[in-house]
């Protein structure tokens, strides 16, 4: 009976590593297709499967495998400072593929804003960085937090606008080089992580 109960709970877990933890989180076809690199092109948000240049603005599509995935969590009032200070640092600073995830894929509301996020938390590429901002979340996506954010190489938890770029663009520095973050911060005009980039 022991052993039975054992076995048992090795397929369980067994079968827990196939279908790669929560939702579809983790399946690897979610980091299949191309997207447009360009960050300001409509072609960011669309993912095609064959390869070639954007419909929208020409540039070449990148593998959406090859670049790091950023997961930005959205819930009705987050602080929207929090999230588009880091969003905005990642995707100029290029090489990243920043989507937003919510609960349950319906749009969030905050600061008078209704945001459409990108995936649900049941469908969404798993992230190489996961941006949270804030701990207004359910229960339910704290619990998807705790699980992804052991897998996720660098969890970012933001409060105030300034903590988020400083810890977005120190991301980018680590991830992509300090060329990489000094240009972000420049592109963004802020000086005071240029200042602090210049004494490290
Ligand atoms: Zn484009």
């Amino acid at each position: 009976m022991r052993t039975l109960v054992c076995t048992a709970m090795l397929l369980l877990i067994a079968s827990a590593a196939i279908a790669g933890g929560p939702g579809n989180c983790y399946d690897p076809s979610a980091r299949a297709g191309y997207v447009c690199p360009n960050d300001v092109c409509a072609g960011n948000a669309v993912i095609t499967e064959k390869n070639g240049n954007c419909r929208s603005c020409d540039h070449a599509l990148a593998a959406v495998k090859s670049l790091t995935h950023v997961a930005v969590v959205l819930y009705d009032g987050v602080d929207l400072f929090d999230v588009t200070g880091p969003t905005e640092v990642f995707a100029i600073a290029g090489g990243f593929y920043v989507y937003t995830v919510s609960e349950d894929g319906r749009a969030i509301r905050s600061g008078g804003l209704e945001i459409e996020p990108d995936f649900r938390i049941g469908n969404c590429p798993w992230p190489d960085v996961l941006v949270v901002a804030g701990k207004g979340s359910s229960e339910h996506m704290r619990g998807w937090l705790d699980t992804v954010g052991k897998d996720a190489d660098i969890v970012l938890e933001t409060g105030g606008v300034s903590s988020g770029i400083d810890g977005a663009l120190d991301i980018v520095a680590k991830m992509k080089g300090d060329e990489s973050a000094r240009r972000a911060a420049r592109a963004m005009e802020y000086e005071s992580w240029l200042a602090q980039a210049g004494q490290k």
